[in-house]
């Protein structure tokens, strides 16, 4: 009988989300080790209601550029990335990106323009500060998420200039945000093994830190599914919930399921995340991130259908329109690169969720 009434963790940790309580290292690792999905979805389901949220699911009409496939870097898990002198090789210059929004902003609505790309060494500074200026006077009604913290980083070296003189001088040109790319998994171990070329993760923290501080919001990512263990992953977690509680500046968590098509992990024959690594990802992330108000499910990765699943698991944003992506695509992503509106609409409401169009900011632009 003893035996029969003693609570099992899930119901420990139930009594902490009823109570809109934090959770802990141990908490996490218990829902990453538990096979109860629909056990994590409910609950998980529970603190984003607990914390405030609706039935509204937000997306965005957005445009994916990229200003080149340059890098020096040479991370195992990307399929993006070229050496100057490869085949497919390409830098655009600023001129060229704003050509390529214009004719596109004929074709889609989109508020948002988020751009990421290679860490080229044949670049300076001024060629990163001209396309912030060149995107934001041709499309000034747009908002621009351009550059991952590594690339922050980079256009130090690259300047001279301090984490923060770099950002006040890109927001000064019309940066409006940052996206959360090259965070990967912040233990040394796991970016010994799969980043060995890429900067310690400190930066990754200076440049958010220093980014909100300057008023700048940022978004914030995993990579997982390759190398890393579920206490690294906890680990993860926890030290963006840190950060979060000394400068409150991300906008949304997005995990995002690592691809090995086209890298060294390929030709080692590993595979794709089970969906229900990604769902359980999607929960567990909700359910220790209890100050980052968003987690998306990055349906370009998952597929539109697990990204309406992923609703009930904690998500409560499905990305968007999200034309032309191409990094996860070389990697072997075969989602479609552009998800029409009404595709979107169609799937958040088929799951029962209100759709509901957002900015950047996640002020509400349309509801259907
Ligand atoms: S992930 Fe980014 S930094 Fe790493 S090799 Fe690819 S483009 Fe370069």
């Amino acid at each position: 009988m003893a035996l029969l009434a003693r609570k099992s963790a899930l119901d420990e940790i139930r009594e902490k989300v009823e109570a809109n309580e934090r959770l802990d290292f141990e908490d996490g690792l218990a829902l990453m080790e538990s096979d109860d999905l629909l056990a994590l979805a409910e609950l998980a389901d529970l603190a984003r209601r607990v914390r405030g949220g609706n039935d509204e699911a937000y997306f965005v009409q957005n445009l994916y550029l990229n200003q080149t496939n340059v890098c020096r870097v040479k991370c195992k898990f990307c399929a993006f990335a070229r050496t100057a002198k490869q085949d497919g090789a390409y830098t655009h210059t600023a001129g060229e990106l704003v050509e390529d929004a214009l004719a596109q902003r004929e074709l889609s609505g989109f508020t948002e323009i988020h751009m990421v790309g290679g860490e080229s060494p044949h670049v300076d500074f001024g060629y990163y500060v001209e396309i912030v200026s060149k995107l934001h006077r041709a499309l000034p009604d747009v908002h621009l998420k351009l550059f991952t913290a590594s690339e922050i980083h980079h256009m130090t070296k690259l300047s001279g200039l301090t984490h923060e003189e770099v950002l006040r001088e890109l927001k000064a040109a019309g940066l409006g945000s940052l996206p959360g790319g090259g965070a990967e998994v912040f233990a040394d171990r796991v970016r010994r093994l799969v980043a060995p070329g890429k900067e310690h993760p400190d930066y990754w923290f200076l440049v958010h830190d220093t980014a909100h501080r300057l008023g700048i919001p940022t978004h914030c990512t995993i990579l997982y599914g390759h190398v890393e263990t579920y206490e690294e992953r906890i680990d993860h977690l926890l030290r963006l919930r840190e950060q979060q509680d000394k400068t409150g500046g991300f906008l949304a968590f997005v995990p995002l399921a690592f691809h090995p098509e086209n890298t060294v992990f390929e030709r080692r024959g590993w595979k794709h995340t089970a969906g229900s690594d990604d769902l359980k990802m999607i929960a567990v992330s909700r359910l220790l991130l209890d100050n980052i108000p968003n987690v998306k499910a990055y349906w370009i990765m998952m597929g539109m259908p697990m990204a309406a699943v992923a609703l009930h698991f904690g998500a409560n944003d499905v990305q968007g329109t999200v034309v032309r992506e191409e990094i996860f695509h070389a990697a072997g992503a075969r989602t479609e690169t552009e998800q029409k509106v009404e595709e979107l609409v169609r799937y958040v409401r088929e799951a029962g969720r209100i759709p509901v169009q957002r900015d950047t900011l996640y002020n509400e632009i349309r509801r259907w």
